[in-house]
């Protein structure tokens, strides 16, 4: 069975932070919808995520929902007027071999994995699926008079669930809903126009965690619920590459095209170095690494200049907010002498990765007393990402 889930964060909702939507502002080390991408990512029965944002945050939003997606990011659309329309415009973009879509509100970001399978479940077996919380208080009605509001009754709490997300739909729910979506009636949630469809709509438990962050005080409690934590200020990153040496190719080492009887091999240029040190600065950022940006079955990276890779990789880096602190990298050949290459290297890093030569250190090392690695070139590098 195939699961996919739309975040929906279309909306403007300025009621706090002022000038931000709510889902940028910052809970702990990620926005709100980072951490909602990624609460629904980690069900490892969720297949993919689409997100929906506002129009005019489509292009940041989709390095963060990348990132926050892992592996599993499908697409972004720009929303819409409505919230229904918005929600509409992210299951366009959900493939058709998906069986059960979860509609997920990014202003919760607290969804836990037993929720979310709950709902997959439900969704699965009768239709149509909602993640609710049971009411422990006790529940009045009251009445606005002139003098006051009085209590004119009082509710079975029983009878009571508050609604959260996701909510699931299988296909053939899912079809009809997407019709209902583009009437003019308006839903407040995705559940309630399944209602109005006549679909019956399963309950199941959600978690009292989920909580939609609306206020100034919900967002007070979500932060104090995380414990305060600081935005991290650096973050490491650890990258490897290892190439053979083959004839006929010209040997690029770090940007630096080297005199050499031989080069080494690869999809593109082969520069090992380059390889090693896009994926240490995007594993720094949390970004994937080098095969997820550059697929080397992709015939537009043949024979590419890997120090170009390098500089849109650390594009993204740096969109995410991201600085090279120091980058250290070690050299594993016989030859050629990577002593008399290191401050070439240094300096062409050092440009595509918008920082100094100072802060980039490169050592050689033979491999002492061994012939196994005559043929290869191996390196390892270290970056350290600061904002
Ligand atoms: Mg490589």
């Amino acid at each position: 069975m195939i699961v996919d889930v739309v975040v929906a964060a279309g909306g403007q909702g300025r009621r706090l932070g002022g000038a931000t939507a709510k889902q940028w502002l910052p809970l702990g080390d990620r926005t709100i919808f980072e951490r909602s991408v990624a609460a629904c990512a980690v069900s490892s029965r969720v297949r993919g995520v689409v997100v929906v944002v506002p129009a005019d945050d489509v292009k940041d939003a989709e390095v963060l929902a990348r990132a926050a997606a892992g592996g599993k990011f499908l697409g972004i659309a720009a929303g819409g007027a409505r919230r229904q329309d918005s929600v509409a415009a992210g299951l366009a973009l959900v493939p058709p071999d998906a069986d059960v879509v979860l509609i997920h509100d990014a202003a919760r970001p607290f969804v836990d994995v037993p929720t979310i399978e709950r709902v997959i479940d439900g969704a699965r077996t009768c239709g149509a699926a909602i993640a609710v919380a049971s009411v422990h208080d006790t529940v009045k009605r009251v009445e606005a008079r002139d003098d006051g509001r009085w209590i004119a009754g009082t509710i079975a709490r029983e009878s009571l669930a508050l609604a959260q997300t996701p909510q699931g739909f299988r296909r053939d729910v899912l079809s009809q809903l997407m019709t209902a979506m583009t009437a003019p009636t308006e839903a407040t949630d995705e559940a309630s126009l399944a209602e109005r469809l006549g679909h019956r709509v399963l309950a199941v438990e959600g978690h009292p965690d989920n909580v939609k962050i609306t206020t100034e005080a919900d967002l007070a409690r979500a932060r104090r619920a995380l414990g305060g934590s600081p935005l991290p200020t650096t973050r490491i990153g650890l990258g490897y590459d290892s190439h053979r040496f083959a004839d006929g190719r010209n040997l690029v080492i770090g940007g630096v095209p080297v005199p050499n009887e031989r080069g080494l091999a690869g999809h593109s240029d082969g520069d090992a170095v380059c390889h090693a040190v896009t994926d240490a600065v995007l594993g720094a950022a949390g970004l994937g690494d080098i095969g997820r940006w550059f697929p080397d079955t992709d015939p537009a990276w043949k024979d590419a200049d890997s120090l170009q890779l390098l500089r849109d990789a650390f594009a993204r880096v740096r969109d995410a907010g991201w600085s090279v602190g120091n980058l250290d990298i070690v050299v594993i050949c016989h030859r050629p002498k990577i002593g008399r290459l290191a401050d070439a290297i240094r300096t062409s890093l050092a440009m595509a990765l918008d920082t100094t030569p100072d802060r980039i250190s490169i050592k050689g090392k033979t491999p002492e007393g061994t012939t196994a690695l005559e043929d290869a070139l191996i390196v390892h590098a270290v970056a350290l990402l600061t904002r």
